[in-house]
């Protein structure tokens, strides 16, 4: 990581910090372009926003989505507080950005967590229903 890496990555500690100032989990990151400038930050609002979506990589990978050609998304870096959880990272995937620079481990994040306090997956049942449910799918990515 360069000198001017680690300056991004302490930004999004900081927008970190401030998400938990503001009443929100500890949690910020941020998008740098391909000439390292900062095009967007988030920091988390899940409390505030009533919305346990509201990470703030999801957020940026939304945006980036959204916002930049899959030239530039390719060529981006998200900066983050913490290594993003599942949710964010299928996020990032589908965003086409380039890279993530985070800062905590998931690992280190549940070390700093009271035991106990870790998000379980649902039980999950499938698959079941081929023939019905291949039917609304079939043929749609080859159009
Ligand atoms: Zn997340």
């Amino acid at each position: 990581m360069t000198h001017d890496e680690e300056k991004l990555l302490r930004r999004a500690i900081e927008l970190a910090a401030q998400a938990r100032a503001g009443g929100n989990p500890p949690f910020g990151s941020l998008l740098a372009g391909p000439d390292g400038a900062v095009l967007a930050e988030e920091r988390n609002s899940s409390l505030t926003d009533r919305d346990i979506t509201a990470h703030p990589e999801l957020k940026l990978a939304r945006w980036a989505a959204r916002e930049l050609t899959p030239e530039v998304a390719a060529a981006t870096t998200m900066f983050t507080s913490c290594q993003p959880c599942g949710m964010c990272a299928g996020a990032i995937a589908r965003s086409g950005l380039g890279r993530v620079v985070y800062a905590l481990s998931g690992e280190q994040l549940d070390g700093l967590k009271p035991p106990g306090t870790a998000f379980t997956d649902a039980p999950a049942e499938g698959p079941a229903l081929y023939e019905e449910a291949r039917v609304p799918v079939e043929g749609y990515y080859s159009e």
